[in-house]
């Protein structure tokens, strides 16, 4: 039986056509988890494959801010953020935090297509995710 897990995804500019390429490629193992964007990639996903996304504020205003929020919250189960590695942004300090928490957190978290088809192939993906609150030291 599948083990349902929350599914973050999100996608700078210039990585938006693979990401949506990918899910429409994975589209039937997506189709049984929840599904929660950042606002441009949650929609862009959303009408490509037909698939129930959440879409929350685009990333630079505050939709990178609310997907680092659910990891706190332990609402997160796993990020898929593919990184534009060759472009500045000005919500860099957004997106540097989101990594910061999706690290902090334990979170699988996936940059890019390659490493996010490890992730949604991985038998683990059914089983429960076993993570510890991070503690200050
Ligand atoms: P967007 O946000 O999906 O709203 O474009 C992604 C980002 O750049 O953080």
């Amino acid at each position: 039986m599948t083990e349902r897990k929350t599914i973050g995804l999100v996608a700078h500019d210039g990585c938006k056509p693979d990401l949506v390429a990918w899910a429409k490629e994975r589209r039937e193992i997506l189709a049984r988890h929840d599904l929660v964007g950042t606002g441009t990639t949650g929609s862009a996903v959303r009408e490509a494959t037909g698939l129930d996304v959440e879409c929350l504020k685009s990333g630079p205003l505050g939709g990178d801010a609310q997907l680092g929020a659910r990891i706190a919250e332990g609402k997160l189960d796993i990020l898929i953020f593919f990184t534009d590695s060759l472009s500045s942004m000005p919500h860099d300090v957004d997106v540097k935090a989101l990594i910061r928490l999706a690290a902090l957190y334990n979170t699988v978290f996936a940059c890019n297509r390659v490493t996010a088809d490890f992730v949604i192939d991985s038998p683990r993906l059914n089983a429960p995710i076993m993570r510890s609150e991070p503690v200050k030291r």
